[in-house]
């Protein structure tokens, strides 16, 4: 069994102290971090048609996504957005490798974003870091902990209040903290859970999240081939390796790596990637960096390490386009597509006939009457006015309880219909038209109902 970097073999924890690097990789890479997190954070604040971005109102069965309202009934839509996204996933991963985690999973967005610099803000560069963490326990070393702690756990508050606000709204979860704990036990709990989590697993847990936790990571050999672009270190001009001396070591020439372990001593996972890939690597590129930084230094191009298939790195032809890409990628625009078409086609509200229950029909001398509901919801997040209309192919006499019917939001109501038919205008099968009209929207939604009647003896 492959033993993992960051753990021993009996079990215990390696420490892992990344050094700090610079580079065109980690300057991008903040950048983008930057961007996630204010997105992150911003979706239950940000509205768009009077609700936030983002809110999942799972107590009330309400959803509200990028301006669009949901409900229950349209659950069967995350079918299509889960497949889109798995097969994106599956697509980026065949193409770019772990790019997805290096750059823009919330695990590493956050830890390299905000805990690590926090740490290093508190404790220094990593050979001061390695020094504090076997240092005696004075009272300055308490008290940067003890500093440190609180910070990380302001964050971790921050985020989780951030993402309970995406089922409660801001607004409600701010009342929540302005009521106190008691007036909301169950939303206190959650909060407490949450950041007790991200706590533990941003300061303690961290790396062994991702090589020991994340079901994707572990699948990677599955999802990748050679023509993947991962990062990658190019043996041939690397080896062999050897440390920088001023004069030519006798014996054959060296490679371009000078065995200086800065691009292990940069790894959040604490491999080797001159060892080949290895299931730990989440392609965070910080060992190209500390790479690339060497090969200036002593004159050589950059690009030891780097992005680059398996293939290409031993010299061969890539392939970009393979049959597991095109697939993956068929298979995503269609999710997605079916997905948005089925968005688009969206009716902002529900009517749905029903009958009531017994004899569908009741004989009064010479007509023949039937009795049914008309169910109406409104789906859309602001008030509806809506109009109810039912249309006969042979003259009839039609009573709507509530022609005109106002909703709120997600309201729903059952407006009772009453058709009467002469009997002998029963000859042929009667379809009556239920028509029910948006006039917020202007959509329109037309049911069929069969005016049912005794078989004529
Ligand atoms: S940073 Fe570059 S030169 Fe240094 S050990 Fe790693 S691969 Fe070799
Ligand atoms: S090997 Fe390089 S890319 Fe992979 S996790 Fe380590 S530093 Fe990041």
């Amino acid at each position: 069994m492959t033993q993992l970097s960051s753990v021993r073999a009996d079990g215990s924890r390696v420490p892992i102290h990344p050094s700090d690097v610079r580079g065109r990789f980690i300057t991008a890479r903040r950048v983008g971090f930057a961007v996630l997190m204010a997105i992150y954070l911003a979706a239950p604040l940000v509205h768009v048609g009077g609700h936030p971005v983002v809110h999942l109102d799972v107590e009330q069965r309400r959803f509200y996504l990028f301006g669009g309202s949901f409900n229950a009934q349209d659950f069967w839509l995350v079918l299509f957005l889960a497949t889109g996204f798995v097969f994106s996933l599956l697509f980026v991963t065949a193409w770019r490798g772990r790019v997805w985690c290096g750059w823009a999973c919330p695990q590493t967005v956050f830890l390299e974003g905000l805990y690590r610099p926090i740490e290093r803000l508190f404790d220094g560069p990593r050979e001061r870091r390695m020094k504090l963490a076997g240092a005696p326990w004075t009272a300055g070393r308490v008290l940067r902990l003890a500093g440190k702690h609180a910070t990380w756990l302001a964050i971790s508050l921050a985020i989780s209040h951030a993402a309970l606000s995406l089922f409660t709204s801001a607004v409600d979860l701010e009342q929540m903290v302005i009521d106190g704990p008691a007036a909301h036990p169950v939303a206190f709990g959650w909060a407490v859970s949450v950041t007790a989590l991200l706590h533990f697993n941003f300061t303690w847990f961290r790396e062994q999240f991702c090589v020991v936790l994340c079901p994707y990571g572990r699948m990677q050999s599955l999802l990748h081939d050679r023509h993947s672009i991962v990062i990658g270190y190019d043996v041939g001009r690397g080896e062999p390796r050897g440390h920088l001396r001023k004069e030519a070591p006798a014996g054959p020439k060296l490679g371009d790596c000078i065995d200086c372990k800065l691009c292990v001593t940069a790894c959040p996972t604490a491999i080797d990637i001159r060892d080949g890939m290895q299931m730990e690597c989440i392609a965070c590129a910080q060992c190209v960096d500390a790479c690339d930084e060497v090969m200036d230094r002593i004159h050589k191009p950059r690009g030891l390490i780097r992005y680059a298939s398996l293939s290409a790195l031993e010299g061969k032809v890539g392939k970009v386009l393979r049959p597991r890409l095109v697939l993956y990628a068929m298979l995503a625009v269609a999710a997605f597509g079916a997905l948005g078409f089925t968005v688009i086609q969206r009716r902002s509200f529900e009517a749905n006939v029903l009958r009531l229950a017994g004899v569908p029909w009741v004989l009064e001398g010479t007509t023949v009457r039937n009795q049914f509901e008309v169910h109406v919801v409104n789906k859309a997040s602001r008030p509806s006015r809506l109009s109810l209309t039912v249309t006969s192919p042979v003259p009839a006499e039609i009573r709507i309880a509530e022609p005109a019917v106002i909703l709120q939001s997600f309201e729903d109501r059952r407006v009772q219909v009453v058709v009467t038919i002469e009997r002998a205008l029963l000859q042929k099968a009667i379809v009556l038209e239920v028509i029910a009209t948006d006039h917020s929207s202007g959509d329109r939604r037309v049911q069929k109902v069969r005016f049912v009647a005794p078989s004529a003896r």
